[in-house]
């Protein structure tokens, strides 16, 4: 599903990735852990294609990302890969609904399609009566929730999260959270999420700890052992 090869990436003299490689299996809901300035961000942001390694090579969905076009690559990103950021960045002037129509349409998607689809999801997030709420009408966990609307609205096979749930109180965290592995269970999406959140990453099925532009841990949560009578 997603296969980095030893990538690694400076700005100006500063090595910020040194030489990481990791495969993520479609479906898994890996957090990727460490003190600030480890390099976390800039891994996620060259996963999804917003920024490039100096070398090594990023394979999503069978495709090698890190020589195409700047306009092969939007295209990629819109239909491959949904974001999720620690503040909503939704639009202020725009409806939830359009809030979540808005890359269905950038992707070609007609109107009436892109609508249904964005109802669907609003529905599906428990939001089916904030469809015509502007985002200054949502409390913090529902503007959240209609950023994880508008990150799936193109059925993207990978999901990025950066600190999602950073901006929230306990209890709409731990919905977002629960909300994360609800979608990996119904659309079997593959969730790459940078969290300095330990709850969040206690749960997940794999935690990726970086230090210093290098993965120094990867853990798997144990697989449940099915004992025969
Ligand atoms: P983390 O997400 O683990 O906190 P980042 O990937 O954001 O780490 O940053 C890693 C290092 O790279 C930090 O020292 C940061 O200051 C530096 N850095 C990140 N982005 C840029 C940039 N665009 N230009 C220069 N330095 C950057």
């Amino acid at each position: 599903m997603i296969t980095i090869s030893n990538i690694k990436k400076h700005f100006g003299s500063l090595e910020v990735l040194k030489g990481i490689s990791l495969v993520i299996n479609k479906g898994e809901v890996v957090s990727i852990v460490g003190p600030s300035g480890a390099g976390k961000t800039t891994l996620l942001q060259i996963i999804g294609t917003l920024d490039k390694p100096d070398t090594g090579s990023v394979t999503i969905d069978g495709q090698e990302i890190t020589n195409l076009s700047s306009g092969k690559l939007a295209d990629f990103r819109n239909k491959h890969i949904g974001f999720v950021f620690q503040f909503h960045q939704l639009l202020p002037e725009f409806s939830a609904m359009e809030n979540v129509m808005i890359p269905a349409l950038i992707s070609g998607a007609s109107r009436r399609q892109a609508k249904e689809k964005a109802l669907s999801l609003l529905d599906m997030l428990g939001l089916s009566d904030r469809v015509n709420h502007k985002p200054a009408e949502l409390s913090g966990g529902e503007k959240q929730r209609v950023a994880v609307a508008r990150a799936l609205v193109n059925d993207p096979s990978v999901v990025l999260a950066d600190e999602p749930s950073g901006s929230l109180d306990s209890k709409n965290k731990s919905e977002l959270h629960q909300l994360f592995f609800e979608l990996r269970d119904r659309l079997g999406q593959t969730f790459v999420i940078v969290t300095h959140d330990e709850s969040l990453a206690e749960l997940t099925d794999r935690t990726i700890h970086m230090r210093d532009g290098m993965i120094v841990d990867d853990t798997r949560k144990e697989q449940e052992q099915t004992v025969e009578p």
